[in-house]
């Protein structure tokens, strides 16, 4: 990978983190605890809510999962040691990368491991 792929991968990475953050704000909101005031949860039943509150609570923890993979990928590139597979050492090709700069595994590897799953 040249540096302008990785400065690429990089910005992209930066992007994401920002999206993230901004979406685990934003999903901490709907997360909180279910008010038990029928005013503040206006015509939305309490079982709807508690509803929204757990696919809150579940894109929250995704949204952790990815800001994890993100940061290290991030942790990689200080560490120069980004666009290599973690399983065979293979250099991950720069489109994979630019499609998801938090990719830790190069293709092969990954379809073999969601052929384990
Ligand atoms: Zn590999």
């Amino acid at each position: 990978m040249n540096s302008d792929q990785l400065e690429q991968c990089h910005e992209a990475l930066e992007k994401l983190k920002q999206e993230l953050s901004e979406e685990i704000s934003s999903l901490e909101q709907s997360a909180r605890p279910v008010v038990l005031d029928q005013q503040a949860v206006g015509r939305v039943s309490r079982g709807d809510a508690l509803q929204q509150q757990n696919m809150a609570l579940a894109n929250l923890q995704q949204c952790h999962q990815r800001m994890h993979e993100v940061l290290h990928a991030e942790q990689k590139i200080d560490e120069a040691d980004y666009g290599y597979c973690e399983s065979c050492d293979a250099l991950i090709s720069p489109p994979r990368l630019l499609a998801r700069p938090d990719s830790r595994l190069c293709l092969n590897c990954q379809s073999a491991t969601e052929q384990k799953n």
